[in-house]
């Protein structure tokens, strides 16, 4: 009896803990979004409209898109890198070799005025998983950076804005050296380049509002909401200041509910996209996501076409993170320790 009783206390005391840390992990400043459902201005209507036509491009003409599906992720390249030209942009190829194909991550920039060695990347990486048609990952990131690209084009930015497409995200180089992210970020550490935030856009645009909608790895169930409606920023305990600034901020700027959470990088989940590159370099990273997997029943299935997105919702979350990128390359008082390279 007593050592039953024991073991009763000692899951209870351990279970306190893990909810006491997730408590910590998960708390953020400001208040999540309660109202309504964002409905588009006239002007915003046309950002609504032009993020469905790239998803139909990239998952419905192009569809797969990735080394095994080599003149689908050719298209993709030749797409994005079409639409930036449109908008202004020059842009610059980072061409590598994975399995004797050449493929290439792509870059352009916004610079600075004043703190034009400071920068800020936002990253959505370009390719599929396996055969599918990648309309939710990550089709809606890539829409949604060329849209964020168009908005902030016309905006006067302090810090150096670096927009960047990312390849090979997907298994079988996901967190391996062909890896585009992990190229990239070793590129801009062997330069000492001054990364400030990184901002991984992946898997975004899913949204359910019927309760048990919205799962999670424990403890963390019992911290967030069941409720699929938000945007999620997830960081490493490392990235925990730029995790809070930018869901603070989102909170300031965005019509859509938000939730953030800064947790040891080995959490199932928490280093699943390209801001995890970053992390290797020692630069802090965030990723912005409706949680891939733990709402979206389509994920990494061939399910994951245009039609299951909400464009609306996910305008809402366009216009929100031009707001978060501009406030990180205005504010001041940036963490310092955040991004200085290593010796
Ligand atoms: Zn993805």
């Amino acid at each position: 009896m007593a050592r039953g009783l024991r073991a009763v206390t000692a899951l209870l005391v351990a279970g306190g803990i893990a909810l006491a840390a997730a408590g910590c992990a998960t708390r953020m400043p400001g208040r999540s979004y309660a109202g309504p459902i964002f409905q588009p201005a006239p002007a915003e209507v046309a950002i609504q409209e032009r993020l469905r036509r790239h998803v139909r491009a990239l998952a419905g003409d192009i569809g797969p898109r990735n080394v095994q599906h080599p003149q689908a992720l050719e298209a993709a390249a030749r797409y994005i890198q079409a639409r930036l030209e449109e908008l202004g942009f020059k842009v610059t190829p980072q061409e590598f070799v994975t399995d004797g194909r050449q493929v290439r991550n792509l870059a352009t920039e916004i610079r600075g005025t004043t703190r034009p060695d400071e920068i800020i990347v936002v990253g959505a990486h370009y390719d599929t998983p396996e055969d599918t048609p990648g309309a939710a990952d990550n089709a809606r990131g890539v829409a949604a950076l060329l849209e964020i690209a168009d908005l902030l084009h016309r905006r006067r930015l302090a810090r150096t804005v670096r927009i960047v497409f990312f390849v090979n995200e997907e298994p079988p180089y996901f967190q391996r050296r062909p890896m585009g992210s992990r190229v990239y970020a070793k590129l801009l550490r062997s330069r000492g380049e001054n990364v400030v935030a990184m901002l991984s856009l992946e898997t975004m645009g899913y949204f359910a509002d019927a309760k048990r909608t919205q799962h999670y790895p424990p403890p963390f169930n019992f911290c967030y909401p069941s409720v699929g409606n938000f945007m999620g920023f997830v960081g490493n305990r490392a990235s925990r200041a730029l995790v809070e600034r930018v869901v603070a901020s989102f909170r300031q700027h965005a019509v859509l509910p938000s939730e953030g959470l800064a947790a040891p990088g080995w959490i199932p989940g928490v280093g699943w996209s390209d801001h995890w590159a970053f992390w290797k370099e020692g630069y802090p990273g965030v990723m912005v996501t409706d949680t891939a997997p733990f709402r979206n029943p389509n994920y990494h299935k061939l399910t994951d076409t245009p039609e299951t997105l909400d464009y609306r919702r996910l305008t809402a979350a366009v216009l929100g993170l031009c707001g978060v990128i501009t406030d990180l390359a205005w504010r001041p008082d940036l963490p310092r320790s955040v991004g200085v390279p290593r010796p």
